[in-house]
């Protein structure tokens, strides 16, 4: 049977449906693994001899559960995500995280990306697939003469673990940042928040990618600068359970009144370009999921942080404005 590059945790699904009682389960997978998802379903169905029914919605994150899907089966699998999320009001019974383990070896892609390594001492962190392997990554890094930190936080599960949205862990004295996992979205944000050279080593690729915070943080700022001739703002409040903050959506709404700027308060699930056309404003804060502010780049209108609408607003720093 072919390796499987993550742990799906067939046994412990399965022993939980049976603990359970469960009936009918639901699936909810990241985007990039739906094209196996009916092969999952049909393997936890034989098993088991449950109805599946899979989530067609987005799995951006654990701040995502399908509550909709959630409302109609005895037990949902949540996949890619952990559960530890301090903003997260209610801990969903039915709901169960699987983290998707990686299987592959991480130590290639960190002595390829040790070239790439200017300074002494090295931050290391990873997404959830592969924080089990951090040691790893350290046993490699300490023996081509790296000082390493792996950082602790309270937001997250794991040490050295970070998410598009938290990256206190990466909070360590260090010269730079060696990210390991897939994709742009943590390590540009990891670049723009900590202010520090990020490399980032996708173990499944092999592919080093370098992100300098100085260009992505001149794009914010000229993003803060075009925001600041804005008379009417669209404050979006994201409906989704774990990205929910109407006390932060009203107190701006109010501070902006205050300023005398217009502000209109706006609901949606998903934050896309086209499901914010046809407002009459002239920019929009975004009080929902942080997204990588790349995402928003592109976007006709800015879009701005909560962060970077208080620097329009006067009352943070331009300084400050990652803090
Ligand atoms: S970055 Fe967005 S999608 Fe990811 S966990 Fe945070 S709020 Fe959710």
């Amino acid at each position: 049977m072919e390796k499987k590059p993550y742990e799906f945790e067939f046994e412990r699904i399965k022993a939980l449906i049976k603990e359970r009682g469960a009936r009918r389960v639901g699936l909810q997978l990241p985007e990039g693994l739906r094209t196996v998802a009916t092969d999952i379903a049909a393997e936890i169905s034989k098993e088991t001899g449950v109805e599946v029914i899979l989530s067609g919605n987005s799995c951006y994150g654990a701040c995502d559960v399908d509550e909709k899907l959630e409302r109609i089966v005895d037990l949902l699998f949540h996949f890619g995500h952990t559960d530890t999320f301090s903003f997260r009001e209610r801990k969903p019974l039915k709901v169960v995280f699987i983290e998707l383990r990686s299987t592959v070896d991480i130590k290639p892609v960190v002595e390829k990306a040790v070239a790439e390594l200017k300074g002494d001492c090295v931050g290391l962190v990873a997404t959830v697939q592969h924080v089990h392997a951090l040691n790893d990554a350290k046993v490699v890094l300490t023996q081509s003469g790296k000082k390493v930190v792996i950082g602790k936080s309270d937001n997250v599960k794991y040490d050295g673990q970070v998410l598009g949205c938290d990256f206190s862990s990466a909070i360590v004295p260090c010269d730079e940042i060696l990210f390991i996992g897939s994709g742009s979205f943590h390590p540009a944000g990891l670049a723009l928040y900590t202010g520090k050279r990020v490399i980032a080593a996708d173990p499944f690729t092999m592919q080093i990618s370098i992100f300098e915070p100085e260009d992505l943080r001149k794009k914010r700022y000229s993003m803060i600068a075009r925001a600041l001739d804005a008379k009417s703002f669209g404050i979006i409040i994201g409906m989704k359970s774990g990205q929910f903050n109407l006390s932060k959506a009203l107190a701006l709404k109010r501070k902006a009144a205050a300023k005398g700027l217009d502000a209109h308060l706006i609901a949606m699930e998903e934050v896309t370009e086209a499901s914010l056309l046809g407002f009459k404003v002239d920019a929009f804060v975004n009080t929902a999921c942080p997204r990588l502010p790349e995402d928003f780049a592109h976007f006709n209108k800015p879009v701005l942080s909560i962060n970077e609408f208080e620097v329009v607003l006067g009352e943070r720093s331009w300084e400050g404005v990652w803090q």
